[in-house]
């Protein structure tokens, strides 16, 4: 069954058959970019060398397969509770990046918050636990604590920016865990959090390394925009890019000031872009992307294509949140409209720090 995250929840198949040879695979356009035959095993290493990312049954699938034809094989298959119907939790799209999504009270469509587990044979880092529900503050507990019963450490619980959907659990994770554990994150979210005690400030450029097998180390980007102390955490030897709330799987971000900012965002998105060999981003919300220039280009464009077209009804006369939204926003349901009229805000902030326009008494002008 799909992870709650997930945009459509369904339950997949998986057949066992025996091909018979000379087969030849085809592509199917519109469906698949890319197939060939390999085998179980070279699959499952190019996923060991984060050269492919796999779902979990995809997973599952290619290790058990991998580890030989035995003749325990369907009882390897079926040996794992998901394959019982029970729902994906942890998701291990890449080696040692787990993403645990957790049900918090966020931003529709999304529903879910992913808190990410970079792990190696000693430590391990907790990215954002961010559910205030107790149910789910315990299944990520357990999670955890999994881990650590393997003979690791919980080296610290790191957050990404301040909002209560990625910082709610925290204290909870803490007490679960015994106590003692470190929790870093910028100054600037630091200072806006106030019954969360981060112990440890992270500084833009900063590395975090974690000890053990295989090393893992995480270059901190100081990213506002979102959020006035947002991080970002780039992977350069795997190619991954823990983007927090700047660029997510599934909805959208809101730039909601005076904590948003989108001249910053669009700073932010920038210096993204302008990182070496990104393979994949780790978003705070739904599934990981994959073709991710292409990503933070499209999210690039669309910015810019709101902000041409909120110019473009202010010069013609839109003078108010209200006005903008109504000839800009023509995609976006009315429940948003109060949403939006935050990011016209934004976008009319950057604007007047632009110089192309102004604001007298809350109205807007074209200069
Ligand atoms: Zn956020």
């Amino acid at each position: 069954m799909t992870p709650p995250f997930s945009p459509r929840r369904f339950d997949t198949w998986f057949f066992l058959v025996n091909c018979p040879p000379k087969q030849e695979p085809q592509v199917v356009p519109g469906e698949l970019i890319e197939g060939e035959w390999i085998s179980a095993r070279d699959a499952y290493s190019r996923w060991l060398s984060t050269d492919a990312l796999l779902a979990p049954p995809t997973l599952h699938a290619l290790s058990t397969l991998s580890r030989g034809l035995t003749s325990d094989l369907i009882e390897r298959f079926l040996d794992v509770p998901e394959s019982h119907g029970e729902t994906v939790r942890r998701i291990e799209f890449y080696p040692n990046y787990i993403s645990f999504p957790v049900r918090t009270p966020t931003r529709p469509p999304a529903t879910h918050t992913n808190c990410y587990a970079v792990y190696t044979s000693e430590e391990i880092l907790i990215f954002d636990p961010g559910s205030p529900y107790e149910d789910e503050q315990h299944a990520l507990a357990q999670f955890v604590k999994g881990l650590v019963d393997e003979g690791r450490r919980v080296k610290a619980i790191v957050l990404t920016h301040v909002h209560p959907d990625h910082v709610a659990g925290v204290n909870a994770l803490i007490i679960s865990l015994g106590g003692g554990v470190t929790v870093a994150a910028h100054r600037e979210t630091a200072d806006a959090l106030n019954d969360i005690n981060v112990t440890r400030f992270i500084e833009d450029g900063e590395t975090l390394s974690l000890a053990g097998d295989p090393s893992i180390n995480l270059q901190a980007l100081h990213t506002p925009g979102h959020a006035r102390g947002h991080l970002c955490f780039h992977d350069h030897d795997r190619g991954i890019l823990l983007t927090g709330d700047n660029i997510v799987g599934l909805g959208s971000v809101l730039i909601d000031p005076p904590e948003g900012n989108m001249k910053k965002y669009f700073d932010s998105l920038e210096r993204m872009r302008s990182l070496d060999g990104v393979k994949v981003l780790f978003g705070g919300h739904g599934p990981p992307v994959a073709n991710a220039y292409a990503k933070i280009d499209e999210y690039l464009s669309h910015r810019l294509e709101r902000e041409k077209n909120i110019l473009a009804a202010i010069r013609a006369g839109a003078s108010t949140p209200q006005e903008v939204v109504a000839r800009v926003y023509t995609d976006v349901s009315p429940k948003a409209h109060a949403l939006a009229e935050r990011a016209v805000l934004a976008h009319v902030e950057k604007l007047e720090a632009d110089g192309v326009i102004s604001r007298n008494n809350d109205q807007f002008v074209a200069l």
